[in-house]
């Protein structure tokens, strides 16, 4: 460790919290080289500073894959938990920039808006409809994305069997309401 010229007294503690504040001031003055020396250097070349600087970060990403994920995922997950890519509309908080602009160019998004300004929720369509009174009445809740409803219904649409096979040991063999639908 250093120790500063002509000085022969210093306690061990001494010593460490004077080495301590000689590494952090070296730091700050480095660091603050580099700022001035980026500086210099865009308004030098700015073209060829970009292009050194992005080949040095796709090198040293190359070097560590794991790392560049690592830290990517980091900058995600603080940007998730501190909401700086909210939207207030829908109360949701997406990882990125580029996230955030496509959910604002969504459907959903201008749906929601149209909503919260007082318009009249949309009455689902024809189709739509159709298919949820179909639901109710030929599938079975208890088992709604099981491979085992799966199976049931496609075999008793080939077959056309009546009752469709998931009756036989339906815990709620009597479906009256699917998603909001009163069958
Ligand atoms: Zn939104």
């Amino acid at each position: 460790m250093e120790r500063p010229r002509g000085e022969h007294n210093m306690t061990d503690d001494q010593l460490i919290a004077y080495n301590d504040k000689r590494q952090r001031r070296a730091k700050e003055v480095m660091a603050k080289a580099d700022v001035n020396y980026r500086a210099q250097q865009r308004a030098e070349n700015l073209e060829g500073y970009l292009a050194r600087t992005l080949r040095n970060k796709l090198n040293s990403q190359a070097k560590d894959h794991d790392r560049t994920l690592r830290v990517a995922k980091g900058v995600r997950d603080r940007a998730i938990a501190a909401k700086k890519h909210e939207c207030k509309v829908c109360n949701i908080a997406p990882q990125s920039t580029t996230a955030l602009n496509k959910h604002l160019a969504s459907k959903a998004h201008a749906e929601q808006v149209r909503l919260q300004a007082g318009g009249a929720a949309k009455k689902p369509s024809a189709e739509t409809t159709r298919s949820r009174n179909f639901a109710a009445k030929n599938l079975c809740p208890s088992s709604w994305n099981s491979d085992e409803n799966t199976d049931a219904f496609i075999s008793y649409f080939v077959r056309s069997t009546n009752p469709p096979p998931w009756k036989r040991n339906c815990p709620d063999q009597e479906p009256s309401r699917v998603g909001g639908v009163t069958v």
